[in-house]
């Protein structure tokens, strides 16, 4: 099961993260949860390192990106998690057995019986292989108290589809950075998706949160669905937002496909 969480959500608990961490040890499986640290290892495009549709301004000099590398945090793995992914995760990370990915942006963290499995499907080029592998394993996305802005399966199903496959930078290592590939991009319009899940979903309220449960399957599903129809579905019309940049993504990789088949009998399979 991949959680997303928010712990304020539930309102009072008895126990506070650590409790909630203890509820879904004993009763969900394996977890696979986010361990992102793009908020301390990230460093900016370096200059002239141009990539289409990236949304990610160059640096103009590499004066200006030494001192971004100088600044940055390297990540290893007792890096603390983003704050945005919520106490429980780092609550987690800090006070239970894991197993932890090193992936200098993306991290994963994982707990229970198949917690190696998935960490190991993560690669430095393609940082949701975990929720892929997830998919394969019958898994489920359950969201506690949170919307699916934080849903990442669906940044995997638009990137299964050519879309918001974003090249970011990091510090990996002291002196050390890394191109990366493959990182999502913009998930405010994803909660978008909702109706069209409402009917796979099952919910329950513990105190005040609301907790949300579907299937990885279901969210890829739906979201190629979506993209099929639209290719700018779960993403807004701002020209300055990274949405823009996944949209002309979607449409280049439309573009070849309908030219690899031209001449068939067949429409593109887009
Ligand atoms: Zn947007």
């Amino acid at each position: 099961m991949i959680v997303h969480s928010s712990l304020s959500s539930f309102g009072h608990v008895d126990g506070g993260a650590d409790a909630v961490v203890d509820a879904l040890l004993a009763t969900c499986g394996t977890l696979l949860l986010p361990g992102a640290t793009s908020h301390a290892t990230r460093v900016p495009a370096p200059p002239d390192l141009v990539r289409e549709n990236n949304a990610s301004p160059n640096v103009s000099d590499w004066a200006s990106f030494d001192a971004a590398l100088a600044e940055a945090a390297d990540f290893h793995r007792d890096l603390p998690i983003n704050r945005n992914l919520g106490v429980i995760p780092e609550t987690l990370r800090r006070t239970r057995q894991h197993v932890r990915s090193w992936h200098p942006w993306f991290s994963y963290i994982a707990a229970g019986a198949g917690a190696d499995d998935l960490i190991a499907q993560q690669r430095l080029d393609w940082p949701l292989g975990p929720i892929e592998a997830l998919t394969e394993l019958g898994g489920q996305v359950l969201l506690l108290g949170v919307s699916h802005t934080t849903n990442t399966t669906i940044h995997l199903g638009e990137q299964l589809l050519g879309r918001a496959r974003f090249y970011r930078y990091a510090k990996a290592a002291p002196g050390v950075w890394m191109e990366l590939p493959n990182i999502p991009g913009a998930s405010h319009r994803f909660d978008d998706i909702e109706p069209h899940l409402r009917s796979s979903t099952r919910r329950v309220s513990i105190g005040a949160c609301t907790a949300s449960l579907v299937s990885v399957a279901d969210v890829l599903a739906v979201t190629r669905h979506l993209i099929e129809a639209s290719p700018s579905a779960l993403l807004c019309d701002d020209p300055a937002c990274q949405c823009a940049a996944a949209i002309q993504q979607r449409l280049r990789q439309v573009r070849v496909l309908a030219a690899a088949t031209s001449g068939a009998d067949r429409a593109p399979g887009v």
